[in-house]
Order: C-alpha cells, then sequence, then structure tokens
C-alpha cells in the first residue's frame, strides 16, 4: 500500500492540472483499495454548496452537475466534523440523502474523506461499496493521506481561478493578489527561472591552494562586473536616472571592503572562496536586514543577489540558457536584476515575484523600464506555471494563471488602451508643464545617485528637485571622505547644469542607520534624525557641505536643502555651519558663490512655525513623505497600519494649505518632494495651491506633465475647494478621481478609463 501510495502521489505531483490530478486520484484510489466507486467533491464556498468534481465509477456526466446543498448529506457530514466517516452501511445513517443524478443508491459500503488545508475543509474525497464493508484502518489511514495530497492543489487552482472555471464555466475567474509594483497590464507566457546559485548551501572547506583561490574569487567578481557593465550599457536607454543610480550601488559594493576585502581575508584565513563569500555576504547583508526602513532592508537582497552572481562564476556555472518567448512574463521567488537583462528587451513584457515588495530592487528596475509587475505573489506556486499564459495587472498588483477567455479579452483591451496613453505621453516630452491658463509648474526629478550614461528623466526635467545624499553613505564601510564625495556631486550638477539641482544633506538615522555609525534607538522616527545627527556632527555636516560647495564652482546651479527640521535654531546653526564651510573655502582660495539654502517641510511642528522657518531660507521643499506619516502618526514602512496611511487626509491638506499661505506672507517659493507631487490624483490640489514646482520620480513625469496640461489653475482651485470640504481621505480620492475622470484622465491612475 505504501508503495501505491508513493506512486499516486508521484502522478498527482506531475499532473498537468488540477482535474488531471483529481481524475487520476478517484481511478488509482478506487484500484488500490478495490472499491466500485470513488469520487471527490469539492466545496464551493461562494455558492453554498458542494460539487461532485471526480468519479471512477459513478455517471461520467455527473461531474459539474451534481450540486449538494453545503452541510448535506453525508458529504456535509464529514465536511462539518472534519475527520473521516466510515460506514458499513451508510443507508441507514440519519443523514443519508438519495442522490439520483448518480444512480448511487444501491451503494452501502462508505468511507469519506475530508480534504483539509489550513483548518479548512475544501472538499471530501468518498469511497463507496454496492455491499456492506468496513474499510480496514491502512485504508482509511491511505485515504487521509492522499486527500491531504489534494489539498495543495485545489488551495492553488481556488486562487488561479482554474477552479472556479471548473466549477462556474465562463464565470470570471479569481486572481492571485500581490502588490502592484509596476504599473501597466502584461499578458504572456510565464517563463520561470530560479536563483542562479544557491549561496547558503555552499560549505566551508580548507583549500589546497590559498592563492589559486584568492585569484578564482577575483576573477568572479570582474566577470560579475563585466556583466553588470554589459546590462548598464545594454539598458541605459530604458532607465531612468533612479535605476541607473541602482545599479550604481551595485558597482560600489562590488568595489567595497567589506564585499571583496572581506572575503579576501577570509579566504587567507583559510576557507575556499565559495564558503569565505558566503560569510561575507550574510555578515554584509545582515546590517540591511536589521533595518526598519523598508527600502534600506531591501539592499540586503542585493548583496545577496551580488553574492549569488559571484558564486555562479566561482563554480564555472553559466545557467542553463533559457528559451525566452515571444511575449515573456518572467516569474520567479526572487528575481535578480542580471536575470532580467538576459531577457531580450522586446520580448519582456512582466514580471512576477513571489516575494518582495514595491521597494523592491526589481520593483524600482521594472518601474524604470516600464514593465508592468507584481510583487510579493505569494500563492503562486512556481513549480507549476511554466509555458502557461499570464497576465499581470500592474495596477492592482494582480496576476491570472490561464486566464478564460472573458478575463483575458477584457485585459487585452485595457493592454491596448495603456498602450495608446503611453504613445500619447511620449508627445509630452518637449512640451512645458503648464495649465491651460499659462501657469507654469515646473516639474523636477528626485534622485539618488546618477551614473556616467545619460539616463532617461534628465531632458523631460526642469533640474534636480530632491537628491538624496544617503546612498553613497549606505554602500561603503565608513564616511565617504570629502573629494569621493565631490566627485558624486559634481556629476549630477554637470549632467543638469545650468538646470538647478537641489541637493538634500545627509538625511541618515533613525530608520535609516549606517552599518558603521550603530544607534539604538526605542522610537527611532522620533529620535536622532536627518539634520539632528549633522548638527551634532559638524566634522560629517561640514566635510558634506564642503564637498558640495566644491562640486558646484564654475556651474553656479545648486541649492542645499536641510533635512527633518523641527525648529528654528537648527536652521540657524546649520547655516552658520554652511557659511563657516563656505568661508573657509574662500580662505582656501575656492571660488564659490554661497548656494540658496531651503527646508524641508516634513514634520508637523514646522508647519505651524512655517513663517519663522520661511524667514529664514530661501525656499522651502514639503516632504509629504514624512509629513503624512508624523500627522497621522502612522509609520510609513509599517504594514499593520498601512491602511492608515493616505496623503490625500483632510489634515495633510490643511496642513499644506498652511505650509503654502506661510511661505506667500514670506515671499518664499514653495516645492513638492515627497511621492504625492508624482500622483496624478494630487495633482490637482497642488496646483490648486499653486505650489511653485513639483518633484518627482522619472516614472511620473509625462503623467503628471499631462495633467497640468489638460486643467487650468482655476479649475484647479475649485477642486482643492471641494476637497477641502471633505471629511476623509476616501471622500478626497473620489472628488480627485471624478475630476480626473472628467478631464478624460482616469487611465492615469487605474486601468480602463
Ligand atoms: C519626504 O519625507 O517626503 C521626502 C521626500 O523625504 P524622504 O522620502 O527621503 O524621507
Ligand atoms: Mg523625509
Amino acid at each position: 500500500m505504501l508503495e501505491a501510495l508513493r506512486r499516486i502521489v508521484q502522478e498527482v505531483n506531475n499532473a498537468r492540472d488540477l482535474e488531471q490530478a483529481l481524475n487520476i486520484i478517484v481511478r488509482r484510489v478506487k484500484q488500490a483499495v478495490s472499491a466500485d466507486v470513488c469520487s471527490v467533491y469539492l466545496n464551493d464556498f461562494e455558492n453554498h454548496r458542494h460539487i461532485l468534481q471526480a468519479t471512477d465509477g459513478l455517471r461520467p456526466e455527473a461531474v459539474g452537475r451534481v450540486r449538494l446543498e453545503l452541510g448535506r448529506g453525508l458529504i456535509g457530514l464529514v465536511s462539518e466534523r472534519a475527520e473521516p466517516i466510515n460506514l458499513d452501511d451508510a443507508m441507514s445513517h440519519p443523514r443519508y440523502l438519495c442522490v439520483i443524478d448518480t444512480g448511487e443508491s444501491q451503494y452501502h459500503g462508505f468511507l469519506g474523506a475530508p480534504i483539509i488545508q489550513n483548518r479548512k475543509v475544501l472538499g471530501v474525497l468518498v469511497l463507496r461499496q454496492r455491499e456492506r464493508r468496513h474499510f480496514g484502518d491502512d485504508e482509511v489511514t491511505f485515504v487521509v493521506t492522499l486527500a491531504s495530497q489534494l489539498a495543495g492543489a485545489i488551495t492553488y487552482a481556488r486562487t488561479s481561478g482554474e477552479l472556479a472555471r471548473l466549477q462556474h464555466d465562463g464565470i470570471p475567474q479569481r486572481f492571485l493578489p500581490g502588490l502592484a509594483a509596476s504599473s501597466g497590464i502584461g499578458i504572456g507566457q510565464a517563463v520561470v527561472i530560479y536563483p542562479p546559485a544557491d549561496l547558503d548551501a555552499v560549505p566551508d572547506r580548507v583549500p589546497e591552494h590559498i592563492d589559486a583561490e584568492l585569484d578564482d574569487f577575483e576573477t568572479a567578481v570582474s566577470q560579475v562586473r563585466a556583466d553588470l557593465e554589459r546590462f548598464m550599457q545594454r539598458t541605459s536607454s530604458h532607465l531612468n536616472a533612479e535605476d541607473v543610480a541602482l545599479f550604481d550601488a551595485w558597482r560600489l559594493m562590488l568595489e567595497s571592503d567589506t564585499l571583496v576585502d572581506g572575503t579576501l581575508a577570509r579566504i587567507r584565513a583559510g576557507n575556499w572562496a565559495p564558503g569565505a563569500l558566503r560569510e561575507t555576504v550574510a555578515e554584509h547583508a545582515r546590517v540591511f536586514d536589521a533595518m526598519d526602513d523598508a527600502y534600506l532592508r531591501e539592499r540586503a537582497t542585493d548583496v545577496r543577489d551580488l553574492g549569488r552572481s559571484i558564486l555562479m562564476h566561482l563554480e564555472k556555472r553559466t545557467a542553463a540558457p533559457v528559451q525566452y518567448a515571444q511575449r515573456t512574463i518572467l516569474v520567479g521567488e526572487s528575481i535578480s536584476a542580471l536575470q532580467i537583462a538576459e531577457v531580450p528587451r522586446e520580448k519582456l513584457v512582466g514580471l512576477v515575484c513571489t516575494g518582495g515588495s514595491g521597494s523592491s530592487h526589481v520593483a524600482i528596475l521594472a518601474r524604470g523600464m516600464g514593465v508592468p509587475a507584481a510583487m510579493g505573489v505569494s500563492d503562486l506556486p512556481v513549480g507549476r506555471v511554466e509555458g502557461r499564459e499570464m497576465v499581470v495587472d500592474g495596477y492592482r498588483g494582480r496576476v491570472y494563471v490561464s486566464p478564460g477567455p472573458a478575463v483575458r479579452s477584457e485585459y487585452q483591451r485595457l493592454a491596448d488602451d495603456d498602450a495608446a496613453l503611453t504613445n500619447e505621453l511620449q508627445s509630452l516630452r518637449h512640451l512645458p508643464a503648464e495649465t491651460t491658463d499659462g501657469a507654469l509648474v515646473p516639474l523636477y526629478l528626485n534622485t539618488g545617485l546618477v551614473s556616467e550614461s545619460r539616463p532617461l528623466g534628465i531632458e523631460e526635467s526642469a533640474g534636480v528637485g530632491l537628491y538624496r545624499t544617503e546612498l553613497p553613505f549606505i554602500v561603503r564601510d565608513s564616511f565617504p571622505a570629502e573629494a569621493a564625495q565631490m566627485a558624486n556631486y559634481r556629476h549630477v550638477l554637470e549632467l543638469f547644469a545650468p538646470r538647478p539641482v537641489t541637493i538634500r544633506t545627509l538625511d541618515i538615522g533613525g530608520d535609516k542607520p549606517l552599518p558603521y555609525f550603530p544607534m539604538h534607538e526605542a522610537n527611532p522616527f522620533l529620535g536622532w534624525r536627518g539634520v539632528r545627527i549633522t548638527l551634532d556632527h559638524p566634522e560629517i555636516f561640514l566635510t558634506q557641505v564642503r564637498a558640495i560647495l566644491r562640486a558646484s564652482i564654475g556651474l553656479n546651479n545648486l541649492r542645499l536643502l536641510l533635512p527633518m527640521v523641527s525648529t528654528v535654531s537648527e536652521v540657524e546653526d546649520a547655516r552658520q555651519l554652511i557659511h563657516r564651510a563656505h568661508a573657509e573655502l574662500l580662505e582656501e582660495g575656492y571660488q564659490i558663490q554661497l548656494p540658496p539654502i531651503g527646508v524641508m517641510i516634513e514634520v508637523p511642528a514646522a508647519v505651524y512655525q512655517i513663517e519663522a522657518l520661511a524667514r529664514r531660507v530661501d525656499f522651502l521643499s514639503v516632504g509629504t513623505n514624512d509629513l503624512t506619516q508624523y500627522l497621522l502618526a502612522v509609520d510609513r514602512n509599517n504594514a499593520h497600519v498601512a491602511k492608515l496611511y493616505d496623503e490625500l487626509h483632510p489634515a495633510v491638506l490643511r496642513a499644506l494649505v498652511q505650509i503654502v499661505e506661510g511661505a506667500r506672507a514670506q515671499d518664499r517659493e514653495v516645492s513638492v518632494c515627497g511621492e504625492m507631487a508624482g500622483d496624478p490624483l494630487a495633482t490637482f490640489l497642488l496646483i490648486g495651491l499653486g505650489v511653485h514646482s513639483l518633484s518627482m520620480g522619472a516614472g511620473s513625469l509625462l503623467r503628471v506633465k499631462r495633467v497640468i496640461r489638460s486643467i487650468s489653475r482655476a479649475r484647479a482651485r475649485e477642486v482643492l475647494k471641494a476637497a477641502l470640504g471633505c471629511e476623509d481621505a476616501a471622500a478626497v480620492r473620489r472628488l480627485l478621481m471624478e475630476a480626473l475622470d472628467g478631464i478624460g484622465l482616469g487611465a492615469l491612475v487605474r486601468p480602463g478609463k
């Protein structure tokens, strides 16, 4: 019996789909226990019934037709009790129900086993015998074991829509939920990829020749570096500045002492190269894993991906060549950037990852490349979808496997609409962001690091509205020296000159600690962060400011921005330090103009002191990401309260009004550089408020420009006024959606409108 069990399990695992799996079970089980009938009933919870889904022994036409009300008959009893029921004579049981359609009235012997997954009964596996029969203990165990084997396949079929199709022909299918990571609709064929090499499985080993190990490792690193270069060359035309920045971060990691020197040191200490690499990567990844900031935690994945790529070269393994379908949807538990790079761009139509989140590297990359993506689709059984047709709804983070005709054609229509929209947006590239009544609202870029190549977003933007300086600090082992920092800043200032570049001073701390600057705080968001740290460490601040000022020599397009300001003395102290750095540089003989200095408005205290702050600076920039989290007391990275985080909350809107009014009273310009600036829904509000400029990720530029060019400032003011009358974020959202639909641009934020 054990052998029969093993064979059946194997056959079921290889089944093409649920229907085949069920048919294998009923046929094989009937044979193995010499029963007259074996059937499977599945519970259809939505319609409150048990449906006969497969049978060997009853009339085949009955499959799908026999439907019992949930809880009725002996099937209902097994389901209710969630345990097997073994009866010599079912017909004499009070719950016995005669179902004419199946012709089962003649059967006495009955064994029913529940199919259970996560405490939920999904259906019942039933054996019947014409004569009276009491099934033996080993037969009961056999049937119970097989029933549990079926549970996984049924759960998958339920979520993928396959079961709905089996049960209700043509009724819209269920989807696999995930996180919306890159908007758009992708329809194609699943190509499943696996991690290139399993770093965690590498054992420790004492090398025979340490020198040879050192050589092998260095060669592997340079091969990965060459792969990266190749990838950047191939993709730079599809990427925006932010994405290229991530690859630069990889490059920096490859050059960093921690990863390379750390591994070399471990080899010298007596481990072979793969073992030394495993330990180094684990140590480095742990530092990122421990961070509260979701974006930074994702960098642990980068470190591991890099480690795996190096290991692949060390093992001299080249991944087996994958055949990419004409319309490939890349599917994997974790997908690395280099694996994406292997797919010819014209063939890649979607990305699906069972892990990760919206701030995962892959998600950011997908957005930059304009490839629809869903992350965190945890219910997707990666091993069973190869070659299947798939739909990725990147707007809602949904995935459909083998969609039925109705779902498929609906999504095809959405994809066609989307393509038309993308083409239309391209035509805006060289047009100004100007309202229909002539108000110009320059659109700037948010970015981190800028690479050698000329990525997207540079031509379309009016400059850089927020240059986050944290990345180069994070990927190193110690504070970067003035010269190294300067080279970085110089590059971005040159790239955009003469357009302005707003460089924000270091905003580390709290949720973004540096690996080499330990801090442990019970309440990091309310702790030592941004300017609070840099003012306590003038040596860090002065070095950075000197580097930034020196980088601007001769270009004069620099603006300096201070993060996390909550009191006027912070601005005064920071200004003093900036003046000191400037004076020192003049003394050293550098010809440097003092740049305009601005503050981020991202703490409620700053909102209430807006005029006092505005008087002390040249411009203001609203960080709606932090402002929302502090106003609503909702951690921006905490999934438990994610539903409460909403920048359209009336409190945020009121704060924005106060900021703009205060700035106006002091005759200062206000920009918005949080995520809200890149949301086409919010454009009405921000234009209505009269903010002077917006700064956003490259992917949002053309969408927001499209809205600006379609509305008048007068109309935006009307919408703002109505929004200020709303009492919750949902009402504001509805109002804005209507306004966007009213100008025919609903498709910018959701498909099919
Ligand atoms: C913000 O808080 O809105 C902002 C732009 O800064 P960061 O997201 O870097 O905290
Ligand atoms: Mg912020």
